[in-house]
């Protein structure tokens, strides 16, 4: 899931100044889950534009899976709101806002409702935690099923360093080490020998972007 949040609603009305009509695009996938961008908060941020001497042409909420792949319907469904607006204001990721820029005939200026944050998932406290960095060759195998990448501030690939202190991390000592948690699962599953081989240092091309995939033709 990716993560965000609302941008200051300072800032939004500040972008949208000198632009009466608004057209408003949501997210029915993680800016639901995040609370950012689903049909309650495009509903308040309508209220939010209109109190603000705004009128708002229309809002859609695409529905999940991701925005992305369901922008270009919902746009075309809504083409004619989104003629009369001045421009169009999105609350999904910086994905989803740059399928609707990429999707939208009309052309219109796409003002970003949120910052995107990271790509994530809900632990059992409802806390977003960071959980994979896409840095295109996974080491999970190898590390126990925790991200080294994400979830050791440092990235080490062959940890821990001398700063863990009783599982905790001497970046931030209300983190667990992540080296400590892989240590842990590796012993529960009897893969400690993992431990011992010693990582190369990553190829860091596989991270160089923008990244592209071209599927091969289904068979
Ligand atoms: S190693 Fe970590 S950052 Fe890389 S792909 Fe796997 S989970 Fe993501
Ligand atoms: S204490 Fe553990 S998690 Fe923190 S930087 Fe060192 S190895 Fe990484």
């Amino acid at each position: 899931m990716i993560i965000t949040k609302q941008k200051e609603q300072k800032e939004l009305l500040k972008n949208l100044e000198g632009e009466n009509k608004i057209f408003i695009v949501g997210c029915g996938e993680c800016s639901t889950t995040c609370r950012t961008g689903g049909e309650k908060e495009v509903q308040q941020m309508k209220e939010l534009l209109e109190k603000n001497g705004k009128t708002v042409t229309g809002w859609v909420v695409p529905d999940a899976p991701c925005i992305a792949a369901k922008v270009k319907v919902a746009l075309a469904k809504n083409k004619k709101a989104i003629r009369e607006a001045d421009s169009i204001v999105s609350f999904a990721c910086g994905l989803g806002i740059q399928s609707i820029k990429e999707n939208d005939r009309e052309g219109k200026f796409v003002h970003t409702g949120c910052d995107t944050l990271f790509m994530g998932a809900i632990d059992k406290d409802g806390t977003f935690q960071e959980r994979c960095s896409a840095c295109g060759e996974c080491v999970l195998e190898e590390t126990g099923g925790i991200c080294a990448i994400t979830r050791c501030p440092k990235g080490l690939l062959d940890g821990p360093c001398g700063g863990t202190d009783k599982g905790k991390c001497e970046v931030d000592k209300d983190r667990d080490c992540a080296w400590t948690l892989i240590y842990k699962a590796l012993k529960e599953h009897k893969k400690l020998h993992l431990l011992k081989d010693i990582h190369l240092p990553k190829d860091y091309s596989k991270m160089s972007k923008p990244r592209k995939l071209t599927l091969p033709p289904a068979s």
